[in-house]
């Protein structure tokens, strides 16, 4: 049963019955384009005629710098001695909204660190490029750089591995891009913090010599 119209002053009941919309006459002349057309205009002439500053970029021989929180192509670190500083604890799979992250992880000699990757690939295609795998990594094991370059030939090439993500320990880290922990680091930190990596490693190699003969 059709319930009561509700009888207040300023309340108008809800209309029951459906009735096409007609247009207006500059509707239906297309007239509420023109504007969008008018921009779309004014920039083709703006640069065809150089009338203003133009800010095209011809890439590749221009390219532009982005800052330093950039979330470009990923990074594995490594440590001073080459080695990949990821321990394999999924942590950055497990964060991945795109379910991009593979790894399979093994036993690492060095009793310290327990497990690393034996492979670890990402599927670029698949990446948003959020950064929550390295919000994620306890290690600083992977980061994201500057480098925006990421074009694919075949579906094959993007999923990249640990031989495409892992730079040299000497990568300049002045060029690294989005670090949560480090989000202002300077080059003068980046190598005081190197430093300190060195030292550890020298440590390690002391304590694994064997002891002098007496
Ligand atoms: S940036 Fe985001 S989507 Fe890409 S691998 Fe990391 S967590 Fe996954
Ligand atoms: S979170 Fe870091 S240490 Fe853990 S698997 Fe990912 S890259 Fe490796």
């Amino acid at each position: 049963m059709r319930p009561e119209a509700l009888d207040l002053p300023g309340v108008q009941e809800h209309p029951r019955t459906l009735a096409p919309r007609r247009m207006t006459l500059a509707e239906k002349l297309y007239l509420p384009l023109l504007p969008g057309l008018l921009v779309t205009i004014r920039h083709f002439f703006g640069n065809l005629f150089r009338t203003r500053k133009s800010y095209t970029i011809e890439y590749p021989e221009q390219r532009r710098q982005y800052s330093h929180r950039y979330r470009g192509h990923h990074i594995l670190t490594t440590r001073p001695d080459g080695s990949v500083r990821c321990v394999a604890c999924y942590l950055c799979a497990t964060n991945c909204p795109a379910d991009c992250i593979h790894i399979e992880a093994a036993e690492q000699p060095d009793v310290n660190v327990e497990k690393y990757p034996v492979v670890y690939e990402i599927d670029m295609l698949r990446c948003v490029f959020c950064g929550y795998c390295v919000d994620a990594c306890p290690e600083e094991a992977i980061i994201m750089s500057n480098n925006y370059d990421m074009a694919f030939y075949s579906r094959e090439q993007s999923i990249v591995g640990k031989a495409d993500l892992m730079k040299p320990y000497t990568f300049d880290a002045t060029k690294l891009g989005y670090r949560p922990y480090y989000p202002e680091e300077a080059g003068e930190r980046a190598a005081m913090r190197r430093q300190a990596f060195d030292l550890v490693a020298a440590a390690r190699g002391r304590a694994a010599e064997p002891p002098a003969a007496a």
